[in-house]
């Protein structure tokens, strides 16, 4: 059994209490510039996730208490939760520093932007 908190509302339950919404933090490329976008770009956005072993960034839906959807950081291996977050929210730094692979480059880029 999974126990997740939901950072909105507090609401505390396993993971059958919270609706899961796929990998957290996928680009929608159709928003931002739909005019211009490409086949690779919407092939990325439509079917391309990271699959990690280790830390992993996912979208939960507080099915028990408020109905919003929040983001979690999963260790895909030992299945324990290192965070809970705002879905307009980056993950705190000490767990954004534990993210390797394509996780480390993305947040490297979004806290340059936000510097
Ligand atoms: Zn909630």
């Amino acid at each position: 059994m999974l126990l997740v908190t939901c950072p909105v509302c507090n609401a505390t339950g396993d993971e059958t209490d919270f609706h899961f919404g796929g990998q957290a933090h996928v680009a929608r490329p159709a928003t931002t510039d739909p005019v211009n976008i490409t086949d690779q770009q919407q092939r990325d956005y439509l079917f391309i996730r990271h699959n990690p072993k280790g830390l992993h960034f996912e979208r939960l839906r507080c099915d028990r208490g408020c109905g919003k959807w929040f983001h979690a950081a999963r260790d895909t291996v030992t299945l324990e939760f290192k965070a809970f977050y705002g879905i307009t929210e980056l993950p705190p730094a000490d767990v954004m520093a534990q993210a390797k692979g394509p996780w480390a480059d993305y947040f490297k880029s979004r806290l340059k932007k936000s510097i």
